[in-house]
C-alpha cells in the first residue's frame, strides 16, 4: 500500500487509472486545498500559470497534473475506508507537500527558460533546480523529472523532437538511467524517421535492460512482449487443420459417415449427422481449437508420416498458452510493501497512522529521524539516533545517519567517528563509503578521500552512479542517510489490511488453468491412439486424380484409385458413356483442387505446399507466417507501467512482425509468376 501504485494488467489499465484520478482529486480538493492557497500565496502566485499550461497527456494524466497531493509518481493503493479516513485527518505538518510545490514551480521556469531557448535562463532554472535538490534529496526530484518528460513528449509530438531530447539532456543529471526519461528518449528518437529508428534501439535495449531486473516490471513485460507466441501458436493450430482438411476433404468424414451409409441410411441423414459432429464443438460454444483438435483426431489414419509428426507437434505446443497464463497474474500482482520506499519516494498521502502503529516503536523512532533529517532539523535527528545508537537493530543504518546529523552542524570529528564505526559494521556499503569520502575531502586528505570515492565505484556501483552522478558541485557537498532497510516484520506491517486486498477468485481458476494444461496432451494422446488402432483397419484413401475415397486399388502408385488406373492409364474396361462422366469428375475435382491451391497460395502462404502435400517445406513457411502476423496483431501496443506517467514506447517486435509478413507474402507470391521451362 505504501508508495506503490496498483500492479494493473493491460486490460485493467483504464478503470485502475479513472479510479486513482479520482481518488487524487478528492483528495487534493478536500484536504490540500487550503494548504496549498496559502503557499500560492506565500511564492507570490507564481506557481498558479505552471499548473494551467501543463499539459495534459492521455491515460497519465493525473499524476502528473495536480502539483503537491497528486504528482508525486508512487501513488499509495488504500481502502476506501482509508482514503475517507485520509480524508478527514487534520493536515500533517510532515505531509511534504512544501518539496513539491517548489519544484513544480521550477519545472515552470524550466519550461518557460525551454520555450525561449535563451542558455543563460535555462542554466539559471537548472540552478534552482540543484539548490532545491540538494535540500530535498534525490528521489523527491523525480516528480519534476517525469514532468519534464512529458513537456519533452509533447515537443515531440508538435513536430520537434530535436528540442525535447534537449530537455532529456538537460534533466537526466537528475535522474540517470531513470525508465521514464529512457522510455522518453525512444519515442522522441522514432519521431526522427528510420535514422531516429535505429538510434533509439540502444536505449530500447537499455529500457528492456531495466524492466528484466526489476521483479516488478518482469511479469507485465512478458505479458506485453509474448502475447504474440499465444496467438502464433493457435494460429498455427488453425491454420494447420484447415490445410489438412482441405487436402483430405473427401475422405474427412467417411470414419463417420462410411458405416452408416452401409447399413443403408438414407444419405441426406448421414451427411447432416456428420456435418454436426464436425461442427459440434462450435455448436457448444468451445474454443474453435477444440474444433482443431477433433478435425485432426477425425484425420489420424488418413495423415502420412511428416504431417503426424508435425500435428503432434502443434498439439503438444499448445501448452504454452496455460504457461504463459500462469505469467499474467504476476503483471496485475500487488507490489509488497516496502519501507525503504515508504522513505526515499516522496508520498502522495501521509502514511496512515494506524499503520505505522504496527511497527516496532524502535522503528517508527527511526522513521521519525529520517523525517528530521529530511526537514534539515539536524539537532533533532542527532537527539533522536544517539539515542537509537544504544539499541537499535540496524546500527550501521542508525549510526551512519548520527553521522549525518553531526556533519550538517559542522561537527566534523564526531562524524567521522560515526561513519567510520558504521563503514565496521557494514563493509560495502556506498552510502557509508561516500560519507567517509566526504569527510576526507572536509578534512583535506584528498587521497584516502579518492579511495573511498573508488571503494564506493567499485563496491556499490549503483548507489554511487546514482547519488554521485547528480550531485555534480563538489564544493556543496553533502551526507548521504541510509533508510530503514526492509525484513519481513516491517514488511508484513506496512500490509495493508486484509479487506482491502481483493480476494483469490477461488479455484475455479485453477481448474481451468488444469484443464487448460491437460488438453493438448489429452489430444496428442488420443490423436496417437487413433493412430495405433487404426494400422490394422482398412481406412480409405483419397485419389489424387478424381478425389473419390477407395480401399484398395490395382495401380503401383497408392494414391490412385482402380478406377482412374483403369481409365488413364491402362485405358480399358469403361463404357464410353461412364468413361466421359469420369473424365468431367476429374476436371472438376482438378479445378477445385487449383481454386483452393491458388486462394491458399495468395492468403496464407505455407499452407498451399502443406495442401499439395509438401509438408515439411510448408511447415517452416507457415510457422513464420503464424509468428509474424501475431507479432502484429497481439504485441502490447504501448504500455504504462505502475508507478510512471509516460507509456513505454511500442515493442519492436511489431515492426519485425510487419516486415517479415511482407516478406512472406512476396515470396508466396512470386509462384504466381510464370516459369519457363
Ligand atoms: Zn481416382
Amino acid at each position: 500500500m505504501i508508495a506503490s501504485v496498483p500492479r494493473a494488467s493491460c486490460s485493467t489499465q483504464a478503470p485502475v487509472t479513472a479510479r486513482f484520478i479520482r481518488a487524487a482529486f478528492s483528495t487534493l480538493i478536500r484536504k490540500a486545498a487550503p494548504v496549498l492557497g496559502a503557499l500560492l500565496i506565500a511564492l507570490g502566485g507564481t506557481a498558479l500559470p505552471a499548473q494551467s499550461d501543463r499539459p495534459v497527456p492521455a491515460g497519465a494524466s493525473g499524476e502528473a497534473k495536480a502539483p503537491g497531493a497528486a504528482k508525486a509518481p508512487g501513488v499509495p493503493r488504500t481502502s476506501a475506508a482509508s482514503r475517507e479516513a485520509a480524508a478527514v485527518r487534520v493536515p500533517d505538518p510532515y505531509v511534504g507537500q512544501l518539496p513539491a510545490i517548489a519544484l513544480s514551480h521550477c519545472a515552470a521556469r524550466l519550461k518557460a527558460a525551454f520555450r525561449s531557448g535563451n542558455a543563460r535562463d535555462l542554466q539559471a532554472a537548472i540552478q534552482d533546480v540543484e539548490l532545491l535538490r540538494r535540500t530535498y534529496g534525490t528521489m523527491d526530484v523525480l516528480p519534476l523529472v517525469e514532468a519534464m518528460a512529458l513537456v519533452a513528449r509533447d515537443l515531440g509530438s508538435h513536430g520537434d523532437p530535436v528540442q525535447g531530447l534537449k530537455v532529456l539532456d538537460a534533466v537526466e543529471r537528475w535522474a540517470p538511467r531513470n525508465p521514464t526519461l529512457l522510455a522518453t528518449r525512444v519515442i522522441l528518437l522514432r519521431h526522427q524517421g528510420p535514422k531516429g529508428y535505429l538510434l533509439s534501439l540502444a536505449d530500447t535495449m537499455e529500457l528492456t535492460r531495466y524492466r528484466l531486473t526489476n521483479p516488478l516490471d518482469r511479469g507485465l513485460w512478458a505479458v506485453q512482449h509474448l502475447a504474440w507466441l499465444r496467438l502464433g501458436i493457435t494460429l498455427l493450430l488453425w491454420g494447420w487443420t484447415l490445410a489438412l482438411a482441405l487436402r483430405y476433404r473427401k475422405v474427412f468424414r467417411c470414419p463417420l459417415e462410411e458405416p452408416l451409409l452401409r447399413k443403408g441410411q438414407n444419405p441426406h441423414v448421414v451427411a447432416i449427422f456428420g456435418a454436426i459432429v464436425v461442427t459440434l464443438p462450435v455448436l457448444a460454444g468451445l474454443d474453435p481449437s477444440f474444433t482443431a483438435m477433433l478435425w485432426l483426431w477425425l484425420l489420424a489414419p488418413t495423415l502420412q508420416g511428416a504431417e503426424v509428426k508435425a500435428s503432434v507437434l502443434i498439439l503438444m505446443l499448445q501448452v504454452v498458452q496455460p504457461a504463459l497464463t500462469l505469467v499474467e497474474p504476476m503483471a496485475s500482482s500487488v507490489p509488497i510493501p516496502s519501507i525503504v520506499t515508504l522513505q526515499q519516494r516522496p508520498q502522495a498521502l501521509p502514511v496512515d497512522a494506524a499503520t505505522l502503529l504496527k511497527l516496532a516503536p524502535a522503528d517508527r523512532a527511526f522513521l521519525a529521524g529520517w523525517r528530521q533529517l529530511e526537514f534539515q532539523e539536524w539537532a533533532k535527528a542527532e537527539a533522536t539516533f544517539d539515542a537509537l545508537a544504544k539499541h537499535h537493530p540496524d546500527q550501521a543504518e542508525v549510526l551512519n545517519n548520527l553521522g549525518v546529523a553531526r556533519y550538517e552542524q559542522g561537527k566534523v570529528q564526531g562524524a567521522q567517528a560515526c561513519f567510520d564505526e558504521a563503514a565496521t559494521l557494514a563493509p560495502g556499503r556506498g552510502e557509508i563509503l561516500l560519507n567517509q569520502s566526504v569527510i576526507a575531502y572536509r578534512l583535506m586528505d584528498g587521497n584516502l578521500g579518492a579511495s573511498k570515492q573508488e571503494d564506493a565505484r567499485r563496491l556499490a556501483p549503483d548507489v554511487f552512479n546514482n547519488i554521485l552522478a547528480v550531485n555534480l558541485v563538489r564544493s556543496d557537498q553533502r551526507a548521504f542517510p541510509l533508510p530503514l532497510p526492509d525484513n519481513p516484520e516491517r514488511i508484513k506491517a506496512l500490509e495493508p489490511p486484509p479487506d482491502a486486498v481483493e480476494g483469490p477468485r477461488g479455484n475455479l481458476r485453477d481448474l481451468v488453468l488444469l484443464l487448460n494444461f491437460g488438453l493438448p496432451v489429452l489430444a496428442a494422446a488420443a490423436f496417437l491412439i487413433r493412430l495405433r488402432h487404426s494400422i490394422g483397419e482398412a481406412h480409405p484413401s483419397q485419389c489424387t486424380r478424381c478425389g473419390d475415397p477407395f480401399h484398395t486399388t490395382d495401380s503401383p502408385d497408392p494414391a490412385v484409385c482402380s478406377k482412374c488406373h483403369h481409365l488413364f492409364v491402362l485405358k480399358d474396361g469403361l463404357h464410353a458413356e461412364s468413361r466421359k462422366r469420369k473424365v468431367d469428375e476429374v476436371g472438376a475435382f482438378q479445378a477445385s483442387q487449383r481454386w483452393l491451391h491458388n486462394a491458399l497460395t495468395l492468403l496464407l502462404p505455407g499452407l498451399d505446399k502443406i495442401f499439395m502435400g509438401e509438408t515439411t517445406a510448408g511447415f517452416v513457411e507457415f510457422v513464420l507466417f503464424c509468428l509474424a502476423g501475431a507479432m502484429i496483431l497481439s504485441t502490447g501496443r504501448a504500455v504504462r507501467y505502475p508507478g510512471e506517467i509516460v507509456q513505454d514506447p511500442a515493442s519492436v517486435w511489431m515492426p519485425m512482425g510487419i516486415l517479415l509478413t511482407v516478406l512472406i507474402y512476396l515470396r508466396s507470391w512470386v509462384k504466381f509468376l510464370p516459369r519457363r521451362g
